[in-house]
């Protein structure tokens, strides 16, 4: 059955209108019950992709840093494996019996892990770019082209590691234990460790980010000089409203800064800077992006 649409419910086969997100979500879990895995397959997609859009919307700085160190960790412990794998092949005098099977599969392992390098450092460069964006908007753009890269191969990448964490333990098992068989179950060990420990790490990163670190949320200092204009006030005001600023409410004097925001409204810069830099690059009175990128269309991205 095709998954339902936004806004549209459907229960007993009977379809109807349903604004209320949460109650349209339980249906199509029972629905998902009701068909099975493959309905279940759909929910889980659909909740993973779901709470990526709220992480990339709620917090992009968060997710540009969390992917660039989980690449560097990441690639950090494959190296290392890949020295051991190396070490494992070059150090073993013979190989007998279930060994030639270990053997070749480590060698996959190791041809593999080149490309896997260049993709690592394609990802890098896509996030490390998406991280120096000047704006909010910016970033959020860039972080869905990295997150939308795949290399070429991906899927075939991950059937080849899987089917190998899955047959090194069952040769070691079955076949004649002998001291490369058990070397390689070590350097599985290590990879299966990583591959269980890395959303605990991701988790990690994420709480020392939110709790202990101040990001700039707002737009680059250069950004907001070339957005907007700064003038001193000279009695009488000609500008837009009242001759005061929206954050103090204190009336502006003769040679104060005054930073004048493309929608029209008007602030101290001491008082708007920090607020546009720090924080949100929208004025505090109207909500208008500051420096919205040129080629986004009119709708609001965030
Ligand atoms: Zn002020
Ligand atoms: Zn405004």
């Amino acid at each position: 059955m095709q998954p339902l649409p936004d806004g549209i419910g459907r229960e007993d086969g009977i379809v109807f209108f349903n604004n209320d997100a949460a109650e349209l979500a339980e249906m199509r879990r029972a629905e998902a019950w009701r068909e099975g895995w493959d309905g279940l397959a759909d929910v889980w997609r659909e909740m993973r992709d779901n709470a990526e859009q709220q992480m990339l919307e709620l917090y992009p700085h968060e997710v540009a840093i969390l992917h660039l160190r989980l690449l560097e960790l990441g690639s950090a412990v494959g190296s290392m494996l890949f020295v051991h794998h190396t070490y494992l092949l070059c150090t073993t005098p013979e190989f007998a019996g279930v060994d030639w099977i270990l053997c070749v599969l480590s060698c996959l392992r190791l041809v593999f892990f080149v490309p896997r390098l260049r993709a690592f450092f394609k990802y890098h460069a896509l996030f490390r770019e998406a991280r120096n964006q000047p704006t909010p908007q910016l970033l959020r753009r860039k972080l869905r082209i990295a997150m939308a890269w795949k290399p070429l191969g991906h899927k075939f990448w991950c059937i080849s590691y899987c089917s190998w964490l899955c047959l090194v333990p069952c040769l070691w098992y079955y076949g004649n234990r002998t001291g490369f068989s058990s070397r390689v179950l070590a350097n599985w060990r290590l990879s299966l460790s990583w591959f269980i420990l890395s959303p605990v790490v991701s988790l990690g990163i994420l709480f020392c980010l939110r709790r202990w670190i101040k990001l700039d949320r707002g737009m680059t200092e250069a950004r907001l000089k070339a957005s907007t204009t700064v003038v001193k006030f000279k009695p009488p005001w000609t500008g837009f409203g009242s001759a005061e600023c929206g954050v103090c409410l204190a009336e502006y004097e003769e040679g104060e800064a005054i930073r004048m925001l493309p929608c029209g409204h008007h602030f101290h810069t001491k008082c708007v800077d920090v607020w546009l830099q720090k924080y949100l690059n929208r004025c505090p009175f109207c909500q208008a992006i500051i420096d919205q990128p040129s080629d986004t269309p009119t709708s609001k991205e965030d």
